[in-house]
C-alpha cells in the first residue's frame, strides 16, 4: 500500500503545534509513547506512527441561502494505512481544528487494530455550525467537500463515515457526488453509515451504542457483578449517548442522568429514555425544555454518585480538575478522547475501571466494516446476523484486552494500546523500509 506522499498538502509545521497541554493529540501521543516504550519500538517506528501519514486541507466556497459565499475550512487526515485503507468519520462542528482531527485519525488506527479489522485510521472535519445551516447549505457544503477530497477518498484508499454533526444523510450526498465524479459508476463502498436504501447496513445506526453496552455487560461479567440495582449517567444524547442509554435501560441498568449541549437532567428513579429520545426528535435535536428530570449541569453529571459513567459527547471532559470527584467505579468511553492523559493515573489510583474509547466505541466501525464487505459482495445480512457478528467481535476484543491487562497488571487502556500498536507495527514491518 503506497503512502501517496505526492498527494499530501504540505503544511507549515507550526500549524500543528499543540495549543495547550491537554490537547487531544498530546493525549493520544502520551498513550502511544508509553506503549511504544513497553514494546521496544525502534525510533523510526515511533517517528512514523507519531505523525499523520497525510494531511489534506481544503477551503470550500459555498453559496449560502442569503446569496453570499462563505468559505469553510475542512480537513481529511490519514494517520496510517499500515493495516488497510484509511477509515474514520467526518465531524461537522464549530470547534473542529487540525490537532483534533489529527488525534481522531490516530485513534481510528488504534481502534481498528484493537478490534482486529483490516483498516488504517483517518478522520475528516469541517469547521461549521450544522444546526445553523439550512438543508441546502449543508448539501452544497458536503458536495464541495467530496469534490475537494475526491482523490483522497476511495473504497481501497480512504472510507469516510458519520461522526459528530453528520449522519446517513450526509453519507448519501457523498456517495452520490463521488459516484458522479466516477462517470456515474455507483460506488457505495466509498463511504459507510449510508441509508439502507443506498447500500447501508442493517444495525449500523445502533452499532456504536450497542457496542458500548456490550463492553459494559462484559466488564460486569468479568468482574462478577450483577446488573440488578446498578445506575448510570450518560453525557451526550446524540447517536452514541442516546442509543447507549436506551440499551443500558433495556438491559436493566437504571439511567439516572442524561445530558446534551443544552445541559443535563437527573431523575433518581431513572430517566424514561424513549421519552427523552422522542422529545429530542421533536425539538430540533435538543433536550432543552425536557421535563423528565431535574436540571443539572454537564459538570455535575460527571461526578454523580452512580455506578457507571458513559461520557459520549466530546473530548477532554474528564481532567485532573474533576477526576478526583468522580464516584462511578466503571467508565465506558463512548466519545473519543473524553479523558485527558493527565487524568488517567488519578482514575487508576482510585481503582476506577476505564474501558477506553478505542475499544468501547468500536462497535460503529465494526459494523461499518460489515457494510463495506456487503457493498463489495452485493449480498446483505439480516439485522440479527450483523448484531451477532458485531457483538462477538467486540466481546472478543474486550476479553483480549481484559486478559492482557490482568496478566501485565496494567489498565485496560494500556493493554488496549499495547495490542493495537503491536498489530500496526507488525504490519508496518512487513511493508518494508521506506
Ligand atoms: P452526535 O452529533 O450524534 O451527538 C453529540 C452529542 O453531544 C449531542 O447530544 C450534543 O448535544 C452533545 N454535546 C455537544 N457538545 C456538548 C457539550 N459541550 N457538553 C455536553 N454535550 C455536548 O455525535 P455522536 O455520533 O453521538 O458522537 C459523540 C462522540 O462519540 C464523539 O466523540 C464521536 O467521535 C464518538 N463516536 C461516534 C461514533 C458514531 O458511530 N457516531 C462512533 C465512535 C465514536
Amino acid at each position: 500500500m503506497s503512502r501517496k506522499k505526492e498527494e499530501a498538502v504540505v503544511v507549515e509545521p507550526k500549524m500543528a503545534e499543540p495549543t495547550n497541554h491537554s490537547d487531544p493529540y498530546t493525549s493520544m501521543l502520551s498513550r502511544f509513547y508509553a506503549a511504544a516504550e513497553r514494546l521496544n519500538l525502534s525510533p523510526d517506528e515511533i517517528e512514523i506512527l507519531s505523525k499523520p501519514a497525510e494531511i489534506h486541507i481544503a477551503y470550500l466556497p459555498v453559496a449560502m441561502d442569503d446569496g453570499r459565499v462563505r468559505v469553510f475550512e475542512s480537513y481529511r487526515i490519514i494517520h496510517s494505512r499500515a493495516l488497510g485503507p484509511g477509515k474514520g468519520g467526518i465531524r461537522y462542528a464549530p470547534e473542529v481544528n487540525m490537532r483534533e482531527v489529527m488525534a481522531l485519525a490516530a485513534w481510528m488506527t488504534w481502534k481498528c487494530a484493537v478490534v482486529n479489522i483490516p483498516y488504517g485510521g483517518a478522520k475528516g472535519g469541517i469547521t461549521c455550525e450544522p444546526k445553523r445551516m439550512s438543508l441546502g447549505e449543508l448539501e452544497r457544503l458536503t458536495r464541495a467537500y467530496t469534490r475537494a477530497m475526491a482523490q483522497v477518498f476511495g473504497p481501497d484508499k480512504d472510507i469516510p463515515a458519520p461522526d459528530m454533526g453528520t449522519s446517513a444523510r450526509e453519507m448519501a450526498w457523498i456517495v452520490d457526488e463521488y459516484s458522479r465524479l466516477n462517470q456515474g459508476n455507483y460506488i457505495p463502498a466509498v463511504v459507510t453509515g449510508k441509508p439502507l436504501e443506498l447500500g447501508g447496513s442493517r444495525g449500523r445506526v445502533e452499532a456504536t451504542g450497542r457496542g458500548v453496552t456490550m463492553v459494559i455487560l462484559q466488564a460486569l461479567q468479568r468482574m462478577g457483578k450483577r446488573v440488578e440495582g446498578l445506575t448510570a449517567a450518560v453525557q451526550g444524547f446524540g447517536n452514541v449517548g442516546s442509543i447507549t442509554a436506551r440499551y443500558l435501560s433495556q438491559n436493566g441498568i437504571r439511567v439516572v442522568a442524561i445530558s446534551d449541549k443544552s445541559g443535563g437532567f437527573y431523575n433518581e428513579n431513572g430517566i424514561l429514555i424513549h421519552q427523552a429520545i422522542q422529545y429530542r426528535d421533536s425539538h430540533g435535536g435538543s433536550l432543552e425544555g425536557f421535563k423528565g428530570g431535574e436540571r443539572i449541569t454537564n459538570a455535575e453529571l460527571l461526578t454523580l454518585p452512580v455506578d457507571i459513567l458513559v461520557p459520549a459527547a466530546l473530548e477532554d471532559q474528564i481532567t485532573p480538575a474533576n477526576a478526583p470527584q468522580i464516584k462511578a467505579w466503571l467508565i465506558a468511553e463512548g466519545a473519543n478522547g473524553p479523558t485527558t492523559a493527565e487524568a488517567d493515573p488519578i482514575l487508576n489510583d482510585k481503582g476506577i475501571m476505564v474501558i477506553p474509547d478505542i475499544l468501547a466505541n468500536a462497535g460503529g466501525v465494526i459494523v461499518s466494516y460489515y457494510e463495506w464487505v456487503q457493498n463489495r459482495r452485493g449480498h446483505y445480512y439480516s439485522e440479527s446476523e450483523v448484531q451477532e457478528r458485531a457483538d462477538n467481535t467486540i466481546k472478543q476484543a474486550f476479553d483480549d484486552v481484559f486478559t492482557r491487562a490482568a496478566a501485565q497488571k496494567i489498565s485496560l487502556r494500556e493493554a488496549a494500546y499495547l495490542i493495537a500498536v503491536e498489530r500496526v507495527v507488525r504490519a508496518l514491518r512487513m511493508h518494508g523500509k521506506y
